[in-house]
């Protein structure tokens, strides 16, 4: 039998519930059994696809290219699951699944209403993931906050699920903030006791609450929030904000939220092994000589577009043992002040993702600026392009070499549409999304830090590397590392006489789990530890391409 946890939040949005759930998915790992997790997402967009940056940070990317909620990125990485896009629903799928079923006349006549048709629609996708997943345990969690309009139609439907499969089957988390008084030097619980009555008022009885501070909860907080929201005493639980993200699922562990778990939803408490996750809390700790990453993009202060970026570099210095610092640097910053300037204290520099012109001269400088000082260089898509934009300018001398994204006018468009794909232009919108299999060269470093041949990684843009520019490009020493399995496209570029640099067309980010650094982060982390053991900068070999050009030839 499945059983289902219902995470729900309130007083405020952003209180981590994503995290916490996470956190308690990763606890039932540690204990052998099977999680999956369903990312409930009120508002109205069909996907967050076409959100700004601004409002949503980052889309994250599943296998099956859906284009989701940056949480699903947290369980991915927490729980070390592939999830598809089973696991994000969002009122803009449900409700245009509904209406589409009246126009073709499925209701027979009959009215549409929210409850039973849109309550039965988010139950009839928590039951798909639950049959298709087979997990023994699925993890729901509702966004936004209790007493949302928009969230109502979820929140019924969860608690319908209770009385569909029993209360055994059934468990309610309510995630909410403690706020600190300054002048009585308090948390105060008030605020949870009305979400908590809100809940009630929806008809969903919490089992446990998850009080959410910016201190430590003391035990008689958690005493007054049990009596006042009739929960039981061990089903209170004290999460303030921690230093990392990945000190959580300890955090709750310690408290014994398994247990209370374990109790209620009849599971195996086995002994959790969570030694990784100490070790990890542990390099979270040290403050001595961290690995300095720049990361170079268009929306630097919001560090929630990059997060997926931002968790890889961390897996890859989990993996040597060692902190890596990410240095934000705006784009636009190092046209106005220099690469030079704003990128000394860095021993590795990132550029990920990004779309449309503003800030990308910047990042082609600092692209040149890590080839011609040897300094380890991982591109990610934009970043993989303008890579190949900077080494036909500066190497080939195509001076106005540009992606078609970037100047529709270019003579040189060595990043642009491959035939067969204009109509993605055309139409909008629509984008390379999702897992593609990717063919890995011989004697390159992308073969090298993978081990294998062929591996799948995730996209999501419109423009490609150009096959035009390709021999010339490789004569020239900017290898294609990785391609589609039938030579079609270029989906990993790396100069060849650099310590490392090199650029994917895809995501790698997305794939990264703490516990299996992303080989690519791996090893670009591994340059960038060498070059602070070794106190500067790496020897650059003589950059006549010869090697480079002796690959190119032996897989002509
Ligand atoms: N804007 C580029 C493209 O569409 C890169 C996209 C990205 O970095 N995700 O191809």
């Amino acid at each position: 039998m499945t059983r289902y946890i219902f995470v729900t939040g309130g007083v405020v949005s952003s209180l981590g519930k994503g995290i916490a759930a996470a956190s308690i998915g990763r606890m039932l790992k540690s204990r052998g059994m099977s999680v999956s997790v369903l990312k409930l997402d009120p508002y109205l967009n069909v996907d967050p696809g076409t959100m700004s940056p601004y409002q949503h940070g980052e889309v994250y990317v599943t296998v099956d290219g859906s284009e989701t909620d940056l949480d699903l990125g947290h369980y991915e990485r927490f729980i070390d699951v592939e999830l598809t896009s089973l696991s994000n629903v969002t009122a803009g799928q449900i409700y245009t699944e509904i209406i589409g079923k009246e126009r073709s006349g499925i209701y027979l006549g009959g009215t549409i209403q929210i409850i039973p048709h849109v309550t039965d629609a988010i139950k009839g996708h928590i039951k798909k993931l639950a049959e298709e997943s087979a997990a023994d345990v699925i993890l729901v969690e509702v966004g936004g906050t209790v007493g949302d309009i928009e969230g109502q139609p979820f929140l019924e439907a969860i608690r319908q699920v209770r009385g569909d499969v029993g209360r055994e089957n059934t468990f309610y988390i309510h995630v909410t903030l403690l706020p600190f008084l300054g002048s009585t030097k308090e948390l105060k619980t008030k605020p949870t006791q009305h979400s908590v009555q809100a809940l009630r008022s929806m008809g969903i009885h919490p089992d446990a609450i998850i009080g959410r501070a910016d201190h430590e909860v003391e035990q008689d907080v958690k005493d007054k929030i049990a009596r006042f929201c009739d929960v039981k005493p061990d089903s209170v639980f004290g999460l303030p904000t921690l230093d990392s993200v990945y000190k959580v699922p300890l955090y709750l562990e310690e408290q014994g939220i398994a247990a209370t778990l374990s109790d209620a939803l009849n599971l195996p408490d086995t002994e959790p092994d969570l030694a990784y996750w100490r070790h990890i809390a542990e390099i979270e700790d040290d403050e001595e000589d961290p690995v300095r990453i720049a990361v170079v993009g268009k929306y630097v202060e919001l560090h929630d577009s990059y997060l997926s970026v931002a968790e890889a570099l961390r897996h890859a210095g989990f993996h040597h043992g060692r902190k890596v610092q990410i240095d934000w640097i705006s784009s636009e910053e190092i046209e106005e002040k220099g690469a030079d300037k704003l990128l000394a204290d860095a021993v590795g520099v990132l550029v990920p993702g990004g779309f449309g012109p503003r800030g990308v001269e910047g990042m082609i400088e600092t692209a040149s600026y890590a080839r011609n000082n040897g300094i380890p260089y991982l591109g990610l898509c934009l970043g993989m392009q303008v890579m190949v934009i900077e080494y036909a300018r500066s190497v080939l001398g195509l001076k106005d070499a540009n992606s078609l994204e970037l100047d529709a006018d270019t003579e040189h468009a060595v990043i642009s549409i491959m035939e067969g794909q204009e109509q993605l232009v055309d139409t909008g919108g629509t984008m390379r999304l999702g897992q593609y299999p990717c063919r890995l060269r011989e004697g390159t470093r992308a073969r090298e830090a993978y081990g294998v041949e062929l591996v799948n990684e995730r996209h999501r843009h419109r423009y490609e590397y150009n096959n035009d520019y390709r021999i010339q490009l490789e004569e020239a020493g900017l290898v294609a590392s990785g391609v589609a399995p039938d030579d079609s496209l270029v989906e990993i570029a790396e100069v060849y006489d650099h310590p490392f640099m090199v650029g994917s067309q895809f995501h790698p980010e997305f794939a990264s789990r703490p516990e299996k650094a992303h080989p690519l982060f791996r090893e670009f982390v591994a340059a960038a530890c060498k070059v602070l053991r070794e106190g500067g900068q790496f020897e650059l070999p003589a950059a006549d391409g010869s090697t480079a050009t002796a690959v190119a030839e032996s897989e002509r």
